[in-house]
């Protein structure tokens, strides 16, 4: 294929990150995300013939690279659920032009899957952990799942040599006594530890403004017990707001899609497992590729398509945000698009 210019956006943003989700299934059932009393025993999940294949995968990734893709993170639901994924590892980092593949991750089957992962390419993993307190993160996961199994994939992974960031979700009252022991751990580790702002993504997380942590307080609570200094983004739109811990290497991030938004450097198309693409986090409505790909369409028709969705788009949800269109807003849930 042959490469064209950077596509752009309404607001000029060019199309460079794609986000994969594999699975819409997932083994925690944590309470902001995936609440039992909606994902429960009769929750219907996506039949497995409606998941992208892994070919169907590489063919869309193919396309977006040459379109300027140069990072794809995998995600879920929880990704490491879906069979072979080190298959579609290695078939991703075979695609010319592709820079960096990540993966975000519940870190429960992460000790089993960390070496084959590693010998598929991958060279990052996000690992998703809220509390350290034994009954506190059961309690959040909902699944009975302690932290020491998290802790000890996290710990395989950075033995097979596999870069680790934790990411932490703060919602009030739920684990906002967790902040400094988190970074007084992770510090300690080396570990860079990332703080996110708990976001009104879908429609059965009971979200408000009032159950927010913000930057701000979280930044204050750390600021009790560590001196930090900010780093400078790597990259136009980067996600995290990094600092440093004054006197080690070790960083500390914050994702403040709530409090300081991002929208206007937000680089990022979406896949959700069935096939849909989705240009915003918040979005309602997705555009069905799987449609376009099980059809007699060629790979510049499919490509044509992303073009034309891409130069429409005019998201910036979290720019805008209000009570009202928090509370009433129809969106897509997190499990199903993959954050
Ligand atoms: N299951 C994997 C995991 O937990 O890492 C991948 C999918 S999960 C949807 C991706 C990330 O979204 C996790 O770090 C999770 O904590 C975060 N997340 C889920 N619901 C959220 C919410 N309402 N606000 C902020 N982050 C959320
Ligand atoms: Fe599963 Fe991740 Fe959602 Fe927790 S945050 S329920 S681990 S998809
Ligand atoms: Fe991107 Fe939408 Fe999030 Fe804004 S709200 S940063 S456009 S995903």
């Amino acid at each position: 294929m042959i490469r064209v210019t950077v596509i752009t956006d309404k607001l000029g943003r060019p199309l460079q990150d794609l986000r994969i989700s594999v699975i819409d299934r997932c083994n925690f059932r944590c309470t902001y995300c995936m609440p039992k009393e909606i994902f429960g025993r009769d929750f219907v999940f996506m039949p497995r013939e409606q998941l992208l294949s892994f070919e169907e995968i590489e063919r869309l990734a193919a396309i977006f690279i040459d379109l300027g893709v140069k990072k794809i993170r995998l995600t879920g639901g929880e990704p490491l659920l879906r069979r072979d994924l080190p298959v579609l590892i290695e078939k991703l980092m075979s695609i010319e032009g592709l820079e960096d593949i990540g993966l975000t991750t519940n870190g429960s089957l992460l000790g089993h899957m960390a070496e084959k992962l590693k010998k598929a390419g991958l060279k990052r993993v996000n690992v998703s952990l809220d509390a350290l307190d034994e009954n506190l993160f059961k309690s959040i996961n909902d699944s009975g799942v302690g932290p020491d199994r998290v802790l000890k994939g996290i710990q395989k992974a950075k033995e097979v040599g596999l870069e680790v960031k934790v990411n932490m979700v703060v919602k009030k009252g739920m684990n906002d006594k967790e902040v400094v022991p988190m970074a007084k751990y992770f510090k300690e580790q080396g570990i860079t530890l990332r703080y996110i702002e708990f976001m009104d993504v879908g429609q059965s997380n009971g979200w408000d403004f009032s159950s927010v942590v913000t930057k701000k307080e979280i930044f204050e609570q750390l600021s009790q017990h560590f001196d930090m200094v900010p780093v400078d983004p790597d990259y136009i739109g980067e996600v995290a707001k990094r600092y440093q811990y004054v006197g080690s290497r070790t960083e500390v991030g914050f994702i403040t899609s709530v409090s300081e938004s991002f929208c206007s450097t937000c680089t990022r198309a979406r896949i959700a497992a069935d096939g849909k693409m989705y240009t915003c986090l918040f979005a309602e409505n997705g555009f069905d590729f799987k449609a376009l790909l099980r059809s007699d369409k060629s790979d510049v028709e499919v490509r044509n398509e992303i073009i034309k969705i891409w130069n429409n788009r005019t998201d910036r949800y979290s720019d805008e945000r209000t009570e009202e269109s928090a509370r009433t807003k129809k969106k897509i849930e997190m499990s199903y698009i993959g954050g």
